[in-house]
């Protein structure tokens, strides 16, 4: 007789596929005996500059206390980020990267009875946290690759609890203005949550990125949600956080893990705060390389989706799948979006002017190769 532990799992749980993460340099470099060093990875939005000086000092000041447990509380974390935003300490939730945060709102407001909205083409573990707590996923047709913000609207039933919006969204790099999200507040039922995942809003250039705090006392049904991954450069630390009325933050913290920020990674977000000039050279870095990409990609004869994001969306057509396994011959590592039913499309992250290049010698190389996609 076989044992079958497929079948232990709940229903939810059997279906799901696991998150694609971009592939690790390392990987690579072993699969292909290639020297790690000369791989060129603009794969998951990482940021090209390095970390700043000052989250590296911080968390290596912090290593001498690795025996203890963290502040469970972020206590100077916290204060920091209230500070810089105008807001109070009780109204933030931290995460073991915003991720985590994005799970533990569906684990506190929805269960196996409720649906759970978000767009088509939005950030891929929207769906992945309703399917694992047995909710159901409702998908919204998207308008010109972004959220179509009066069909969401629609979509809301007496059963849902939760719509996810990503702006600017991953990974189209859409975005809509303040007053389209605050129109759509305004229709939305106060009973039902709106999640607004801010994971790149550091990168919006003309001061808009943070209209939406004003917002958080006028809606008490409004989360947003930010990250330390992104601008400010520390994704290998797993830090977000959730901006919210303190009464959604006390149920946050009931169901978070007690200490799920590290402390290497608490002292390190605690002090890039205090480092404006390593945001500010992100935003220059990021803008100058989209600016690079676009002009790459029109020159290639290759269309993209203009984007709000520190990443781009560039139209291959029908062998991007192809395109991008040549890439990765040639040691740069981008990200296919075919599990996002885009398969025609490669994400391509904003890198130094220097590894954008990289990307764009290779792809037209890969394109001439291939004679397909671009100017033919
Ligand atoms: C990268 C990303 C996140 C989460 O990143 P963390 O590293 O978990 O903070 C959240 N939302 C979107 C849209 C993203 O692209």
């Amino acid at each position: 007789m076989s044992f079958d532990v497929q079948a232990l799992a709940v229903e939810g749980v059997r279906a799901l596929s696991p998150y694609q993460p971009g592939k690790p340099i390392d990987e690579l470099a072993r699969e292909l005996g290639l020297d790690p060093s000369g791989i060129v990875k603009l794969a998951s939005n990482e940021n090209p500059l390095g970390p700043s000086t000052l989250a590296l000092e911080a968390a290596h000041a912090a290593l001498a206390e690795l025996c203890r447990y963290p502040d469970g509380n972020g206590f100077a974390l916290k204060a920091k980020l209230a500070d810089r935003l105008k807001l109070e300490s009780a109204q933030i939730t931290l995460g073991n990267g915003s991720n985590d945060i994005l799970e533990v709102i569906a684990r506190c407001f929805a269960d196996h009875t409720s649906e759970i909205v978000f767009s088509q083409y939005a950030f891929a573990v929207y769906p992945l946290v309703a399917q694992a707590i047995g909710a159901r996923g409702i998908s919204v047709p998207a308008r010109d690759w972004g959220h179509d913000l009066d069909a969401m609207a629609a979509a809301v039933t007496e059963r849902t609890s939760i719509v996810f919006i990503a702006n600017p969204n991953n990974p189209t790099g859409t975005v809509h203005s303040g007053e389209a999200i605050e129109a759509f507040l305004d229709r939305v039922p106060e009973r039902v949550l709106v999640v607004l995942d801010e994971a790149y809003c550091e990168y919006l250039e003309d001061g808009s990125q943070d209209d939406s705090l004003a917002w958080l006392s006028r809606y008490p049904n409004l989360i947003i949600t930010r990250t330390f991954s992104k601008a400010w450069g520390l994704a290998a630390l797993r830090v977000g956080y959730s901006l919210s009325s303190p009464e959604i933050a006390d149920i946050l913290n009931r169901v978070r893990q007690p200490f799920n920020v590290d402390s290497i990674a608490l002292a390190a977000a605690t002090a890039v705060l205090g480092d404006q000039a390593y945001l500010d050279r992100s935003r220059q870095v990021n803008s100058a390389g989209l600016k690079q990409l676009s002009e790459g990609f029109e020159a290639l004869g290759l269309g993209y989706i203009p984007s709000a994001g520190n990443f781009i969306a560039v139209e291959i057509g029908g062998n991007a799948g192809d395109i991008y396994q040549a890439l990765l011959r040639k040691g740069v590592i981008v990200r296919p979006v075919a599990g996002y039913g885009m398969p025609g499309h490669l994400r391509v992250s904003v890198g130094l002017p220097e590894e954008n290049a990289r990307l764009l010698t290779a792809l037209g190389e890969v394109l001439a190769e291939t004679g397909t996609g671009g100017r033919g």
